[in-house]
């Protein structure tokens, strides 16, 4: 009997998981199922640049069938609970004719990678100010930032963040830094002001990243503000307060939204409060259950909510699932995840820098060049071709 692969989420993780497995396993030894709720694969990192324009060439979004082996199921549907002790998933689905239906899908191996959920209601003001804050941390937040940066005219733009963790920690930096560039491009940057908030006692949460990021943003007249945990937004006198007793005011501001796990997997018991997953650092495995993995956003592992984390990772649950499904032993050094990351940090004026790191190791990035824009721009392109699929 082939045994029953059920992955919730195709983002980066949940797609490569299904398409290295299909590839490594015959239909005899696997079925394998990819639950997803829209059916379409989204390119997150692109919209870092579509305030400012600069997306042209990067595809956001395709549809997540025309990225999967031909042997995976695709499932569009949205999982309602997940139920370990049955060992199956419940699904809510749209039929053809309009009909919505609630199945049970079983498993033998579950894969949660569901990713994350921005939770405006998180955060003081940001429900109620609704429209007159901005974000580039969803695709409708971006392009709404793009036309209001198109109108800006010079006065102090602000970007708090909602609370930790949040998606990709190097974007908040990128962004201003892209802002000053594009502030300058358009002759305006004298007659405005940026401002970085953050709330953790340096400009990023890794040390020597801050090192490096901190002199840059003095020598681009950023002005940041560290120690700055987000308490509420007041859209209406246009201010920003912390809880250390700080208040700032804007013209414009961009709020990293808070962020949380998804509700479905929260409310079937397997979270922690803020809806991570409680996950085992190396094997994967969420804690306390048996033949569960969780990659990407959705766990609670100390490392970057990144397409990156999510891609190692995947790598690594397919490779003990197919051990597992033939019988082997899993090897201590190719099935195990080390805590690697790989992103870029773009500084602006076409340069950037590369943070490569595990548990283990700090990164130690390199002087902002040409060379690491290049090569961000070029993966940004290249991403559809070898990412989703494995290859890399
Ligand atoms: C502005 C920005 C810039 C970024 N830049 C970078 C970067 O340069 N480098 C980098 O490595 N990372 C970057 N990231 C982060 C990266 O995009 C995410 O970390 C990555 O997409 C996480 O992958 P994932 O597979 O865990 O989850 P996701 O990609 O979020 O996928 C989760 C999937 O699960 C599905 N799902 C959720 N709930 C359910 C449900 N109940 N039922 C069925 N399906 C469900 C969703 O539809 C989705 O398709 C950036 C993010 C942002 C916002």
């Amino acid at each position: 009997m082939p045994q029953k692969i059920v992955i919730i989420g195709g983002g980066v993780g949940g797609t490569i998981v299904a398409n290295v497995t299909a590839r490594a396993l015959g239909s005899e030894d696997a079925q394998i199922t990819l639950i997803d709720a829209t059916g379409q694969h989204i390119y997150m990192p692109g919209w870092l640049y579509l305030p400012f324009n600069t997306a042209e060439g990067i595809e956001l979004s395709r549809p997540e069938r025309s990225l999967l082996h031909h042997r995976v199921q695709l499932l569009i549907g949205v999982v309602e609970s997940v139920e370990p002790a049955e060992r199956s998933v419940r699904v809510r689905r749209v039929l053809a004719g309009g009909e919505s239906v609630s199945e049970v899908i079983p498993y033998d191996y579950l894969v949660l990678a569901t990713g994350a959920r921005l939770a405006p209601q998180d955060l003081p003001g940001l429900v109620e100010g609704a429209g007159q804050w901005h974000d580039f941390y969803s695709l409708e937040g971006a392009l709404r930032l793009r036309s209001a940066l198109s109108e800006f005219e010079g006065g102090r733009i602000v970007l708090a963040i909602g609370g930790i963790p949040y998606r990709c920690p190097p974007a908040p930096l990128e962004f201003v830094f892209l802002l000053d560039e594009w502030l300058t491009k358009r002759n305006i940057r004298s007659r405005s002001e940026i401002q970085y908030l953050y709330p953790l006692p340096r400009v990023f949460p890794i040390e020597t990243v801050a090192e490096l990021a901190t002199p840059i943003l003095d020598e681009r007249g950023i002005k940041y503000e560290t120690f700055f945990n987000t308490e509420s937004v007041d859209t209406e006198r246009k201010v920003v307060t912390s809880l250390e007793g700080s208040e700032i005011p804007y013209d414009l501001l961009v709020v990293v939204p808070p962020h949380r796990g998804v509700a479905a997997i929260e409310a079937s018991g397997l979270t922690d409060p803020q809806g991570w997953i409680p996950t085992e650092r190396t094997t994967l495995e969420v804690k306390g259950q048996t033949g569960i993995y969780a990659i990407g956003d959705a766990t609670d592992l100390p490392v970057s909510k990144s397409g990156s984390a999510a891609h190692f990772e995947a790598k690594v649950v397919a490779r003990r699932i197919i051990a597992a499904i033939r019988g082997e032993e899993p090897s201590d050094q190719s099935d195990t995840y080390t805590g690697e990351v790989m992103c870029f940090l773009e500084t602006g004026h076409n340069q950037a820098s590369q943070l490569v790191f595990d548990y283990e190791h700090p990164p130690r990035p390199p002087r902002p060049s040409l060379y690491y824009h290049m090569e961000k721009q070029l993966f940004n392109r290249a991403y559809w071709y070898i990412v989703p699929q494995g290859l890399v």
